[in-house]
């Protein structure tokens, strides 16, 4: 009977995610998100990259298999086995982007478009290639600039299931990204935000936003750079577990 159960949090090692399938017409059959970075973050910030920070406020999710990965793994983090049970691709990149083979990123659209896979885009990531590939635009934003202290989170579309139990907070954000954001119009802007930045002066963004892309749901978060610990902020951590939850295919 054990072979039907699937594994649980794997936090620790890429390779766990080798040795933890479902099987097939399993009585006990997860669902199952992928948490993907790239190994660049600061360590004394993530000692476990953002990929374990994001996994470790996941735990809480029942009837989730929730695994880590990057590009430092085999197949760059996505056999064809992990990726093709994933529900949910969580994706974090920045300075690796050109790396990710445009094999995966094919495969990745494919998912999303005609299998219905969610995909959660995070801050720089708007400039990873599946990102600009299921989006089909620049994906550029008006300004980055690192002169900003705080980033305030409002709750724009509170009927949206991502902001469900998510109240407007602040975090502390070092990097500012400055609208417009060259994506297709968004079906929800589900939070928008102001940034303060170090002279006081205040600037307005975009920072939540929802599609539907082909058969697949797709998120995408602003806030994120890799100096501002903020995937460990419990508002932004129950934003992300509204977001697996919500872009998760329909069973
Ligand atoms: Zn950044």
């Amino acid at each position: 009977m054990f072979r039907n159960v699937v594994c649980g949090l794997s936090l620790v090692a890429i390779a766990l995610s080798t040795g933890c399938q479902s099987k097939p017409g399993s009585v006990t059959a997860k669902r199952t998100v992928v948490v993907w970075s790239e190994g660049t973050a600061p360590k004394d910030v993530y000692p476990n990259d953002i990929n374990g920070a994001i996994a470790e406020g996941l735990k809480d999710l029942k009837g989730w298999d929730v695994v880590v990965a990057g590009i430092d793994g085999p197949a760059q983090g996505l056999p064809d086995e992990l990726l093709n049970r994933a529900d949910v691709l969580i994706w974090w990149g920045h300075k690796r982007h050109g790396e990710v083979k445009d094999e995966l990123v094919n495969k990745i659209v494919k998912r999303v478009k005609e299998d219905g896979m969610g995909f959660i885009s995070l801050h720089s990531s708007h400039f990873a290639k599946p990102n600009k590939a299921l989006m089909g635009t620049a994906c550029s934003w008006g300004a980055y600039v690192g002169d900003s202290t705080t980033l305030a989170v409002h709750v724009k579309d509170a009927k949206h299931p991502i902001a469900k139990g998510v109240k407007d907070f602040t975090v502390e954000h070092s990097e500012r990204y400055s609208d417009p954001y060259a994506v297709p119009t968004p079906d929800s802007v589900v939070f928008d935000g102001v940034a303060t930045l170090k002279d006081g002066k205040v600037d307005p963004s975009q920072v939540g936003l929802a599609w539907q892309i082909g058969k697949g749901k797709m998120f995408y978060f602003q806030a994120g750079h890799e100096t501002n610990p903020i995937f460990y902020d419990a508002n932004v951590r129950k934003i992300m577990l509204n977001a697996v939850q919500w872009a998760a295919p329909k069973k």
